[in-house]
């Protein structure tokens, strides 16, 4: 099969297009025919190595797959052969105490998917959710990683309500669209913050009441109190980390629930403890989604109370051109290829 290969960490020109093996399903995994694969900004990081130089090389980037089932291994009851399907991010066990516990995001031995750069990949069964026909491997690919993501922040963590307010750093990323969607849809009072003014009217658009840009790093914090009677927000949704922690911190309004969904370079925080005390502030993380969190966020876009954002569909051989335009920076929704 034709395959994006990762041999080096480097610049965009490293992803060429080569002959590999075709996979073969191993016991409880499925052969999936990929007919679409989503480029969120981990998959740069991953390329360049900037946070693992030269892990696992070489191998076949790409998490965030949708496709067709053609093969099955032993033991695999579903998917069927045939049966469209989304990925999770990850695979877990099934049998583990946090497994057994419902905290499969949680896992012990759990495994990131991978491979989708690619015609075909092997997955984990258990990592497979299936999609009707109304959504398309383009609008699917981007559910597991992002948009169940979303889910899991806003509705499982910070269990937001109706009335609520909800900042989100990276507005415009592959998690902090989806999240405005459904702070909207829950009856949140929705504040997007971006780096880039040309993106305020796809915010708006995408359900953010306000948009606050900070360019280059300002601390936007007092935007965020002015659109909210000083208050500050109820939640935060940080899909950006360490670059805006400061601001975005300062943005929580007391009882607040702050939540850490990326964190995109090695860079740390400075923060007295005692803010968090007087704040009677809480801090989660977000690692991932989990499986029945996929399925409502499937039935959600099948439904149509949320929407998949596509900035653009390239081929599959166009990889490299695909990093450049994630890199850059300039582009609103998910970057799909197809192979
Ligand atoms: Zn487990």
């Amino acid at each position: 099969m034709k395959a994006i290969v990762l041999r080096v960490n480097g610049d965009p020109s490293v992803l060429r297009l080569e002959e590999w093996p075709d996979p073969q399903p191993q016991p409880h995994e499925v052969v999936v025919k990929v007919g679409a694969v989503g480029v969120p900004y981990h998959d740069i990081v991953e390329r360049n190595g900037v946070l693992r130089p030269g892990h696992g090389l070489p191998k076949i980037l790409g998490n965030e797959i949708a496709g067709t089932v053609v093969a099955l291994g032993s033991g695999v009851a579903a998917p069927k052969i045939g049966a469209r399907v989304c990925s999770k991010g990850f695979h877990s066990c099934g049998e583990c105490r946090r497994c057994r516990n419902g905290n499969e995001t949680l896992c012990s031995r759990r495994r990131v998917v991978s491979g989708g750069y690619a015609e075909y990949v092997a997955i984990p069964a258990e990592a497979l959710v299936e999609i009707p026909d109304t959504i398309s491997f383009a609008e699917a690919c981007m559910l597991g990683s992002s948009t169940a993501v979303a889910l899991n922040a806003l509705r499982d963590i910070a269990q937001v309500r109706l009335g609520a307010s909800v900042l989100v750093t990276g507005a415009s990323g592959g998690v902090g669209l989806p999240a405005l969607q459904i702070a909207k849809a829950a009856g949140a009072n929705v504040i997007a913050m971006t780096h880039s003014p040309a993106k305020g009217e796809a915010l708006a658009e995408g359900g953010a009441r306000h948009v606050v840009v900070a360019e280059n790093g300002r601390d936007f914090s007092d935007d965020v109190r002015k659109l909210t009677g000083d208050d500050g927000v109820d939640i935060v949704i940080d899909t950006v980390g360490s670059k805006v922690f400061a601001p975005a911190f300062r943005s929580l309004a007391t009882g607040g629930r702050y939540v850490v969904v990326g964190q995109l370079t090695r860079d740390e925080v400075a923060l007295n403890l005692a803010r968090i005390i007087f704040k009677a502030a809480t801090i989660s993380g977000v690692t991932s989604a989990r499986r029945d969190q996929l399925e409502d966020v499937v039935g959600l876009v099948a439904a149509g109370r949320l929407r998949s954002q596509i900035a653009k569909i390239m081929p599959l051989s166009q990889a490299a051109e695909a990093h450049a335009l994630v890199e850059s920076g300039g582009i609103v929704g998910r970057v799909v290829l197809q192979p």
